[in-house]
């Protein structure tokens, strides 16, 4: 009854247990694919996550893998500036760019070997909470312990757009996304020297493309500005990803349920509009493994896990869906365009008078 359990081994599970791990705590990681995953694309690692990574003894290491972003840059499809964004100016560090799976190793050789149990499907989650302290539920956007503990069936909507996303080597200029109506496209570095692009496109849920991504990536996206139309010809078909985009909603009441929690993508799911999805489950991890480890009654700790993390982490989600719908939606795309453009030019003026003062 000592061992606290974690269902999956993605990014919030094993933050968690690294967490726990480091204070001394027992925690075992159940995780039903063969190897725990490194697939997906470079994930952008805010300076909230940094924080989060800091207390859990990898800050550094990110730091010194990541590829830091100094900019953003939104442009038309024509190719037209709408706004550049300074973010040195912004953020208290840049955001730092990272592979998954290089982010999966640094947490994982953060751990003692025989934590991380691969090939085990977690389907009865009251046996789980029987025989241990608590109960994790880290098991990503389909969770299982939402479903089984939270009696949310579903829990999940259609955010209206779907997702293809890729890598490939060799760098494209400053990261950013080119907004168009109904889709855009978006680029950022990674570490080795690759690029990391995706692109959301609005359209009903479940579409499939017979024929392939690349046909359908190169009608919507083929004759848009540079560097657009070479990294589709750099990226092999192959390696690329496509998702239809959902949330929780509508947000739960409570991540806690008796001695159950729920972290990351089971808890709050989100539109990847503002690239903190997995920020958000790192700080879980690292914020409910420091309740679990300094509180010795389990109920109190997830109670209080979820007084700090439940608001905060729904407000971003919320966040994230409102920019979607700012930037994705085709009936909103000249608005948008007129206030980015208008933020430029408030942004260019405000320099002028900066520097007219010093002159
Ligand atoms: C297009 C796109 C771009 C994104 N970009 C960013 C970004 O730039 N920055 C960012 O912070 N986030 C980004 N995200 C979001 C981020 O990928 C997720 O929010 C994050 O990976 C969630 O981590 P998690 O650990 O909660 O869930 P997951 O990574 O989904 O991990 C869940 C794990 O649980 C396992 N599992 C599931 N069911 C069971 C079961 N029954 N038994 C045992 N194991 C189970 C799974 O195999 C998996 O390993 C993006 C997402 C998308 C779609």
């Amino acid at each position: 009854m000592d061992t606290t359990v974690v269902v999956g081994g993605g990014i919030g599970g094993l933050a968690c247990a690294v967490a726990l791990s480091r204070a001394g705590q027992p925690v075992s990681v159940l995780e039903r694919q063969d190897a725990v995953a490194d697939a997906g694309t470079a994930l952008g690692m805010w300076p909230n996550a940094m924080r989060a990574l800091d207390a859990l003894g990898l800050g550094d290491e990110v730091r010194q893998i990541g590829v830091p972003q100094t900019e953003a840059v939104f442009r038309r499809p024509d190719g037209r500036l709408l706004t550049r964004i300074d973010t040195t100016r912004r953020l208290s560090e840049p955001v730092r760019l990272i592979s998954r799976g290089a982010l999966t190793k640094l947490l994982l050789g953060a751990l003692p070997g025989g934590v991380v149990r691969t090939g085990v499907v977690v389907s009865d989650v009251d046996s789980l909470v029987r025989r241990n302290r608590a109960v994790v539920g880290a098991d990503g956007i389909n969770s299982v312990v939402r479903k089984q503990v939270f009696g949310v069936p579903d829990g999940l909507r259609y955010a209206g757009y779907s997702a293809w996303r890729g890598l490939v080597a060799g760098e494209f200029g400053p990261s950013g996304e080119t907004l168009g109506r109904g889709r855009k496209f978006g680029v950022t570095g990674v570490e080795g020297g690759r690029t990391n692009w995706f692109a959301p496109v609005f359209s009903p849920a479940g579409r499939r493309y017979p024929e392939g991504n690349m046909p359908e990536l190169r009608r919507l996206f083929g004759d848009w500005c540079d560097p657009i139309p070479e990294i589709l010809t750099c990226t092999d078909e192959s390696d690329i990803i496509r998702h239809d985009l959902y949330y929780v909603g509508p947000p739960l009441k409570s991540y806690v349920r008796g001695r159950v929690t729920l972290v990351g993508d089971a808890a709050h799911a989100m539109t990847p509009d503002l690239g903190q999805g997995a920020c958000q489950a790192l700080l879980d991890g690292a914020v409910l493994g420091r309740c679990l480890a300094t509180m010795t009654d389990a109920e109190a700790a997830l109670k209080r896990f979820d007084s700090l993390r439940r608001k905060p982490s729904q407000a971003i989600a919320a966040t994230a869906r409102l920019t979607g719908a700012l930037t994705m939606r085709p009936g909103f795309a000249i608005a948008r365009d007129t206030l980015l453009r208008l933020a430029e030019n408030f942004a260019t003026l405000s320099n002028r008078g900066w520097s007219s003062t010093r002159s």
